[in-house]
């Protein structure tokens, strides 16, 4: 005897006789409960797509926004980190908004979010910061990654978006390292750690603009979030609540959002071959010796196996 098993039915064509009269109804299959993907959570839709718990944690304030504003605005329960106060000390940007005191300029990019992710019904208290002052980020990342461990643990996420590693900007790169170093200490220690995806948001060449791309010749599935009318008006509102980036803004795409599951990288090698983005800079650190605070800190975290991130 051999059951036919389809969608919706068993087919009574191949049973013997006697079992086949007794059935009235078609064998319903079991509902076989799918495990849903972090993909899935994260982008699924209607009332398939349980409540779960987000964290966006960002280098500095508005990252988060111009990297995934759409996608923090589908999400029910969301809490956005800033690892930075997006102040940094040189008084450059600060006096080129206006500011004369780098506390005000820090305090109203901070002012600047929460108006901002208020669109996206982000209430304030869901939108933290370590205060650590913009382009400094890398000073410490063991300590970084200890705190971000902890708050991890406290707000339960189940997922967690963050920059990739791609030497777009030192900050972000750290922000990437003690996120992927977090979850490894998490994992070391019997925690079950969220599932991790990194959005877009590279400099432009000439860095006047953040464009949603990830570093060329990294290609790995990506989904990309296109923005309809209703939601590139919400941005352009969320946009506009940045005035002391007005100028970067200006010139960055509104949309589309994009977002994949990152590789387990190795922090104690360049992101790629080449001079880095930010070392054209000089207030950044050169690539050695940003490599060399993260073998100090993975040396640090793990000290039995500081080999890979
Ligand atoms: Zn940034």
């Amino acid at each position: 005897m051999r059951a036919i098993v389809g969608h919706t039915y068993v087919s009574l064509l191949k049973l013997d006789r006697s079992f086949r009269d007794q059935m009235t109804q078609p064998i319903q299959p079991k509902k076989r409960r799918i495990p849903r993907s972090p993909h899935a959570k994260l982008f699924g839709t209607g009332e398939h797509n349980p409540i779960m718990r987000c964290s966006v944690i960002v280098a500095h304030p508005a990252d988060e926004v111009v990297g995934a504003g759409c996608l923090i605005s589908k999400l029910v329960d969301v809490t956005v980190l800033h690892v930075t106060d997006g102040a940094p000390c040189d008084m450059e940007d600060a006096k080129a908004a206006g500011f004369k005191e780098l506390s005000q300029y820090a305090e109203a990019r901070k002012r600047e979010c929460i108006s901002a992710l208020a669109i996206a019904n982000v209430p304030q208290d869901r939108i933290l910061g370590f205060g650590v002052p913009d382009h400094c980020a890398s000073n410490n990342l063991a300590a970084l990654t200890k705190k971000i461990t902890t708050f991890l643990q406290q707000s339960g996420a189940d997922i967690v978006v963050t920059h990739p590693y791609e030497g777009g900007h030192p900050d972000h790169d750290a922000t990437a390292f003690a996120t992927h170093a977090a979850v490894r200490l998490m994992k070391k220690n019997g925690f079950r750690p969220p599932a991790l995806f990194e959005m877009a948001l590279h400099p432009s060449k000439d860095s006047k603009a953040k464009v949603p791309e990830f570093l060329p010749g990294t290609e790995r599935e990506t989904t990309t979030l296109l923005l309809d009318d209703r939601a590139m008006e919400l941005k352009q509102r969320m946009f506009a609540c940045f005035e002391s980036q007005r100028e970067s803004l200006q010139v960055s795409p509104v949309g589309p959002e994009k977002f994949r599951q990152p590789v387990a990288y190795d922090f104690t090698t360049p992101p790629h071959e080449g001079k880095l983005h930010y070392e054209w800079f000089d207030w950044a650190p050169r690539k050695d010796e940003w490599l060399a605070l993260a073998r100090k800190a993975l040396a640090d975290l793990f000290p039995r196996k500081a080999a890979a991130g």
